[in-house]
């Protein structure tokens, strides 16, 4: 990011300073735009146009809100090369890559759009007890959400809060990533010519205190995707309003294969997992746990599989690093790794050059080594070999990080149940996250809160409880009222129903075949 002051323009600006930010190319240094850095009472403008629109917004039916949705997907559909375009731009991956996240977006955004009403249909609950009540849970919209994102997915992962969000019924106003402000602005522009209520998505542009501006700035949600560092940060800004949040954080992603894997199949998921994006995906595969019987044989055909991988130019499987800063931690991660015993099979920290990276197999790794206890970021796959699955599940599960994860073998969909992750995908890599009905979020210092999927509509929604008496009963507990031996006829029932009685085994064996 370039941060340039802008010297006002007009008689009256004089006491205006203009800050912009200037988005650069990594691949190739070029200046791709420039946006304005938002103040503190730009963002809270915005916010109060939201809060406008979010009413018009709620109100209308989800047919409508599901009619308007499809509008903006088609026009970000008829704009794809445009947007694939910025995204490479922007971040430095591949063209491909770019239009394979447009069209992983979009698959969100038609999904949340045609969804929500389901998702969010009022539910009957039987009143238990409570025999003269009819018990309803609906769904509200909470108003107006912020939404900050990170730089590695500018579109696929924002669009995972936006979708739902608007679906839900809510107005939005989005932080892009600093790296990344122009694929944001897009979504944005593309939005207000198709939506006919103004300012239900509005983007605001800057970098950390642009964002921190939105948490402070009254919006009903905070929806965070970031750093797990940062993601503290919001947290803590958010606590003293109690703004609720929902935190998307980082990951330090396993993959466990189990002695009866399918070799060759696991080692072109595992060379997939952990290098797609350049490695800068928050459910990259980070640390691969190898069953010790197939070991080398996983080991030669990844390298194997490595070697076919090309970094840079137009028909390149890997695109530019997306910072510099990021670089750094990649280096800085096989320096540590390597001194401490570790041995790069291929790329190494001294196949860095500028913001290209060339993809590292890590063996001989232990726990003690930043790149299997922090999250990496990059193209590198350390291995690790295991005696046993339990040992795999025992060290996968080690990790503060609980994302995604990965099993391949013959008995994976068992093992996945004991991984401590938000997701796992069996006999594949990252599958969970292009399957639009799953949520995807994750645990400990991965996050809390769930996007896609029914429970992604939800967490746009305040639940709201009613109980509605119709008809009375002779015993009404809500009473002064009650009359004398109540006490008694309590206790009688506390025992019949609650207690060892009759009832209360009829009971349970009704409660078993419920
Ligand atoms: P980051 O934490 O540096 O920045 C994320 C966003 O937060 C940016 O828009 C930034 O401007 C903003 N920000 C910075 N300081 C802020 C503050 N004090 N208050 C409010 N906002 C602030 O993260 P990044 O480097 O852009 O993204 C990479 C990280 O995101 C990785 O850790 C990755 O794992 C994670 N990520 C997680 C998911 C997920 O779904 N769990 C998805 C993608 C990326």
């Amino acid at each position: 990011m370039a941060v340039t002051t802008v010297p006002p323009s007009g008689p009256t600006s004089a006491p205006l300073r203009i800050e912009t930010l200037k988005s650069i190319a990594p691949a190739t240094g070029e200046v791709v735009g420039e946006v304005p850095v938002h103040t503190a009472a730009e963002v809270q403008a915005a916010v109060t146009r939201a809060r406008t629109a979010a009413a018009s917004w709620g109100a209308l039916s989800f047919s409508e809100r599901e009619g308007e949705l499809v509008r903006w997907r088609r026009a970000l559909a008829e704009a794809a090369d445009e947007l694939a375009d910025l995204i490479h731009r922007e971040n430095g991956k591949p063209r491909l890559d770019a239009m394979v996240e447009v069209f992983m977006a979009l698959s969100h955004l038609d999904h949340a759009a045609h969804r929500a009403a389901k998702a969010l249909r009022p539910e009957k609950v039987s009143p238990g007890l409570m025999a003269n009540f009819r018990a309803t849970v609906t769904y509200h919209p909470l108003g107006v959400i912020g939404v900050i994102g990170p730089w590695n997915y500018p579109m696929f992962t924002p669009m995972g809060s936006i979708a739902y969000a608007l679906a839900a019924g809510n107005a939005v106003v989005f932080k892009p990533s600093e790296l990344t402000p122009l694929v944001g602005v897009k979504l944005v522009e593309l939005a207000a010519r198709s939506l006919s209520i103004p300012d239900v998505l509005q983007v605001v542009t800057g970098a950390g205190p642009t964002g921190a501006a939105l948490c402070k700035a009254g919006v009903n949600k905070l929806a965070f995707t970031g750093s797990t560092a940062t993601g503290k940060k919001v947290m803590a800004a958010c606590s003293d309003t109690l703004t609720p949040v929902l935190m998307e954080l980082g990951g330090k992603d396993a993959m466990i294969v189990a002695e009866d894997a399918d070799v060759d199949a696991a080692a072109e998921a595992a060379v997939f997992g952990a290098l797609t994006n350049t490695g800068q995906a928050c459910i990259s595969i980070e640390r691969v746990y190898v069953a010790e019987a197939i070991y080398d044989r996983f080991v030669d055909k990844v390298v194997a599989e490595v070697g076919k991988v090309k970094v840079g130019g137009d028909d390149g499987h890997l695109g530019a690093m997306t910072s510099p800063q990021q670089v750094a931690i990649v280096k800085d991660h096989l320096e540590d790794a390597v001194r401490r015993g570790a041995r790069a099979l291929t790329g190494g920290a001294d196949a860095i050059s500028g913001n290209f990276i060339q993809p590292t197999v890590l063996v001989d790794v232990t726990d003690d080594m930043k790149v299997m206890k922090d999250e990496t970021f990059g193209p590198v796959i350390p291995i690790i070999k295991v005696r046993t699955t339990d040992e795999a599940v025992r060290r996968a599960n080690e990790s503060p990080f609980g994302l995604g994860s990965a099993v391949f073998g013959k008995q994976a969909r068992a093992v996945a149940d004991r991984i401590r992750a938000g997701m796992t995908s069996v006999n594949s890599v990252m599958s969970f996250a292009a399957i639009t009905s799953l949520p995807f979020g994750g645990i400990g210092e991965s996050g809390f809160g769930r996007i896609h999927g029914d429970q992604g509509i939800r967490e746009f929604a305040r639940t709201k409880a009613t109980a509605e008496q119709v008809f009375n009963l002779p015993l009404n507990l809500m009473s002064f009222k009650l009359p004398k031996g109540t006490t008694e006829r309590i206790r009688g029932m506390i025992k019949q129903l609650y207690g060892s009685g009759a009832v209360a085994r009829a009971k349970d064996l009704l409660g078993k075949l419920r």
